[in-house]
């Protein structure tokens, strides 16, 4: 069971681009709205990206909202120009982790939502791969569902498409809706900003190249 219309969370990198095509293939084009969010990131490119990607699906409904007072609350290498991000793909915390990040985009994406009489909101995240993310955890989307809900009395379904896939399954899906090559060669998921195939040595780089490998190369065998 769905609703008729969707918000979808949406950075301009490959994970939330890929919600996007299935939101798109599941609601149709003109019952999706997205909502970005521009926070200071180093990687301020993806915003741009955001909307030409955004615009490439037909998204008619594109918001960008401006939360450049974050690193004013928190610290974060992704926040810092000034901060190197750790390059050690296992590590237990990231320093690319921003405090409360997902929580405060739930939460303006379903102001934003109820505004708009939107029920459904999508979001990207994963706890897969970047299990040093505490607000990516399955755990806590519900949670915060339910608080929202309770906040706005609003009956709001935060859907994570992507939760329990791996960065190979997240390609895969890409496929599936035939959208593969756009997603690897236009999405923004590199810390350092560099479009497509990323600079190659950051970890998300190092992850999302892995996941694509291993995808590849079990689609030959
Ligand atoms: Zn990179």
């Amino acid at each position: 069971m769905r609703n008729d219309r969707a918000l979808v969370i949406f950075s301009g990198g490959q994970d939330s681009t890929t919600c996007l095509a299935q939101a798109i293939c599941e609601y149709g084009k003109g019952n999706v709205a997205c909502i970005t969010f521009h926070y200071g990131q180093k990687h301020s490119l993806e915003v741009e990206v955001a909307k030409k990607i955004a615009g490439h699906f037909g998204v008619a409904d594109h918001t960008v909202i401006c939360l450049d007072w974050y690193s004013q609350v928190t610290d974060s290498a992704l926040l810092d120009p000034g901060r190197a991000i750790t390059k050690a793909v296992d590590a237990a915390c990231p320093n690319t982790v921003v405090d409360g990040r997902n929580m405060l985009f739930l939460l303006i994406a379903a102001i934003y939502a109820k505004r708009q009489g939107i029920r459904d909101i999508i979001t990207g995240v994963c706890e897969t791969d970047f299990s040093g993310y505490p607000d990516c955890r399955d755990v806590f989307v519900k949670s915060c569902n339910v608080t929202l809900n309770l906040a706005m009395a609003y009956a709001f379904r935060v859907i994570t498409p992507l939760m329990a896939l791996t960065k190979a399954e997240t390609w895969a899906l890409a496929d599936r809706l035939g959208v593969l090559a756009y997603v690897a060669e236009n999405t923004l998921t590199c810390y350092n900003g560099v479009v497509g195939r990323g600079c190659g040595e950051c970890p998300s780089c190092v992850l999302r190249q892995r996941g694509y490998e291993a995808y590849m190369a079990g689609k030959k065998t």
